[in-house]
């Protein structure tokens, strides 16, 4: 079998524990794998590199910022490297030059079109393990990219699948702080279960919408190609969480498999904008020509010809977007333009909602019962998203992890009532 090993930031934070992973990975080939390390930098080395730039100014180039910020990543390759080597076994750390991660050029936010992975493919015959670092790529140009923050999930799960046409049995582990996936943030719920098994889509779903404990596209790059992802800690032998494809008994079991929450959000709000396609579309196009994510977007009727439109970003694409509208408003004669910083996001998250009504509702009533206002909603087939106050996210979490029982106590309880 071939397993691509991702180690995150913590998991090879000092020398210790770069040793205990490179043990890992030794132990993991010695039982008759082949296997390929993906590593992160070493835990609070990105964003030290970020503060370093920002202290520097408050709009760094981003193209230089990428060549500061994926330094982290070749630090850890080499260090990882070494200690397998000290193990007596062969490893060689891999750049994304050396292995051609080729991504397009939006630095910062970079999305990989191909990897090479005849060499890797070369490297792992000869039973050397490689040792790749995650979150970096090159574009066309020769020019150093980034993946987005939490990007390492992403180049592993792109390794796996590049090794696809070569290899058939892969599969990819996240070696992370957490001993798997949770029903919400272990650090916002400490009373949140493990979850055995999850979906690609709910944990798509979970990503999106904030649980960073796997970067979003690396959930669904490894739901096209069908990789099975295991998430897991360095720390213990515990047996962590599989995603992978829905089964029927995934459906039938629980309704809400999960809360997420997001806190980088912001919000803007336009008033008075004539309610005419044309210019609505004028407005959506200004802002993705400047390459930024919108998330929600609501609409009230439309007044005398005139509409509000609401729309959420991420904080770090605020201040580009209210100045984006703020021109709009201008041009078009709009009565006003709102920002607000201090908006976070909470989610409900099922694949069992598909076949459950009344959510939404038990959603909403228990926020409104503990004083959080709704400021924004929207669903998919397995989520329901509310945009409420900042300051009422953790508590928002906690609220909706009462309300659909999904504790470790809860369940214990609910078993025993289905048995008794
Ligand atoms: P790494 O550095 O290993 O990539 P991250 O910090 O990116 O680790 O991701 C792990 C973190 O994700 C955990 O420490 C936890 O706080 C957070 N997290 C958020 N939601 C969840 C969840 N549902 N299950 C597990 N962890 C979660
Ligand atoms: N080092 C990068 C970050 O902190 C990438 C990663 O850890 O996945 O975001
Ligand atoms: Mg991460």
């Amino acid at each position: 079998m071939l397993i691509v090993q991702k180690y995150g930031g913590t998991s090879v934070g000092d020398i210790e524990r770069i040793k205990n992973v490179a043990k890992r990975i030794v132990e993991t080939k010695r039982a008759g794998n082949d296997v390929v390390a993906v590593v992160s930098a070493m835990a609070g080395e990105t964003d030290r590199l970020i503060n370093l730039a920002y202290k520097l100014t408050p709009d760094p180039d981003l193209r230089e910022l990428d060549v500061l910020i994926s330094t982290g990543e070749q630090v850890s390759t080499a260090l990882v490297a070494m200690a397998i080597i000290s193990l007596g076994y062969k490893a060689v750390s891999l750049q994304n030059h050396q292995i051609k991660i080729v991504t397009d050029s939006s630095f910062t936010k970079a999305r990989i079109r191909k990897i090479d992975a005849y060499k890797l493919n070369a490297l792992l015959d000869q039973g050397i393990i490689p040792v790749i670092a995650g979150f970096q790529g090159i574009d066309e140009e020769g020019n150093i990219t980034t993946l987005g923050r939490g990007g390492s999930d992403t180049t592993a799960v792109a390794i796996a699948a590049s090794l696809m046409d070569y290899r058939n049995d892969i599969i990819c582990e996240i070696y992370t702080d957490v001993d798997g996936v949770y029903t919400a943030d272990p650090n916002i719920v400490p009373d949140a279960k493990k979850l055995d098994e999850i979906s690609y889509e709910e944990m798509l779903e979970l990503a999106v919408s904030g649980a960073k404990v796997l970067q979003a596209r690396s959930v669904g790059l490894a739901m096209k190609y069908n990789i099975p992802l295991y998430v897991k800690s360095s720390f213990t032998d515990s047996e962590g969480t599989l995603i992978t494809k829905e089964t029927q008994k995934m459906i039938e079991e629980v309704v809400v498999r999960g809360i997420a929450s997001d806190k980088n959000q912001a919000k803007i709000t336009l008033l008075g904008i004539p309610d005419d396609p044309m210019v609505i579309i004028e407005l959506f196009k200004a802002i993705a020509d400047a390459n930024i994510v919108i998330d929600m977007i609501t609409q009230t009727s439309s007044v005398e010809g005139l509409t509000d439109i609401g729309f959420t970003v991420s904080k770090p694409d605020f201040k580009k977007a209210f100045e984006i509208s703020k021109d709009f408003a201008k041009k078009n004669g709009l009565r006003n333009v709102e920002g607000d910083l201090n908006v976070g996001k909470v989610s409900v998250i099922g694949i069992g909602m598909v076949s459950h009504a009344g959510i939404a509702s038990r959603m909403f009533t228990a926020l409104a019962r503990s004083g959080i206002k709704v400021q924004m909603i929207s669903t998919s087939e397995i989520k329901i998203s509310c945009i409420i106050k900042e300051s009422d996210v953790e508590k928002a979490v906690k609220v909706l992890h009462e309300e659909f029982k999904l504790s470790e106590t809860e369940q214990r309880s609910q078993r025993s009532k289905i048995k008794n």
